[in-house]
């Protein structure tokens, strides 16, 4: 479903990632796993065209995105949810997922996937009409994976979902965004700080180290692998 080829992006002069090979099948969740500052959100960012890359190749379905703007490569159905979340504080909730179907002009599929994402949070549907700011960090999660999947993504970038909230939250979160792969067969490519717990819900996983790709495996392969183990799981 989508390919990096020798994928190289800077800011500035400063290269932040080094050549990156990397595949992601329809229908899988992968993971990108790596320490603060090795190029996590860059990749994402590189996929999504926010910081387009200098050399190398990315194709989705067999098509060359990375010369593409953000919004084309959204309306081609790749969507990130941002670190940080980034919802619109001011705005409700009901509105923050209107936001999320700006590109899309079928009223009935929109208002099916509002019904989803309501039935997976119902926590939203309550607050529909309370501002995105006045939520609480797991809510403000939901939020943007729920403004996401109102584009109706077939790949679903998430950047670190687990970033600041609680262990229960986490999980939950975790449980769902399973769910959305299974039930919407979107595929899912994850990054996270929280390595145990991403490789138990992915099904491969790459280990990212100072730009470059160092490991790639099987997620049950990169569990047992000793030096993961010591740099990533605490084992
Ligand atoms: P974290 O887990 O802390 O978010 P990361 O693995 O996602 O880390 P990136 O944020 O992709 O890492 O950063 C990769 C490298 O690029 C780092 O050396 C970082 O300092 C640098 N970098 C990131 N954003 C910028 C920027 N806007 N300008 C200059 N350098 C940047």
């Amino acid at each position: 479903m989508l390919e990096l080829r020798k994928v190289s992006t800077y800011y500035g002069n400063i290269q932040a990632l080094h050549d990156i090979d990397l595949k992601v099948e329809e229908g899988e969740i992968i993971t990108l796993i790596g320490a603060n500052g090795a190029g996590k959100s860059t990749t994402l960012m590189s996929i999504s065209g926010i910081v387009p890359p200098k050399r190398g190749e990315i194709l989705f379905r067999g098509r060359p995105i990375h010369e593409l703007s953000a919004d084309r490569i959204v309306a081609l159905g790749i969507c990130q949810v941002p670190e940080g979340r980034h919802i619109f504080p001011d705005l409700t909730v009901a509105e923050n997922l209107d936001m999320g179907a700006f590109l899309r002009r079928d009223r009935r599929g929109i208002a099916r996937d509002l019904d989803y994402v309501y039935t997976l949070f119902p926590i939203l549907r309550k607050r529909r009409n309370q501002p995105g700011g006045n939520l609480s960090g797991g809510e403000q999660q939901m939020l943007a994976i729920s403004r996401a999947l109102m584009a109706r993504p077939r790949l679903l970038l998430l950047d670190e979902p687990s970033m600041g909230l609680a262990p229960l939250v986490t999980r939950q979160i975790f449980e769902i965004i399973r769910q959305i792969n299974r039930e919407q067969n979107t595929t899912i490519f994850l990054v996270e700080q929280n390595a145990n717990l991403a490789l138990k819900v992915a099904d491969r996983g790459y280990v990212l180290e100072t730009g470059r790709i160092t490991i790639h495996d099987r997620a049950g392969a990169l569990r047992a692998n000793r030096d993961v183990q010591k740099a990533y799981l605490g084992i």
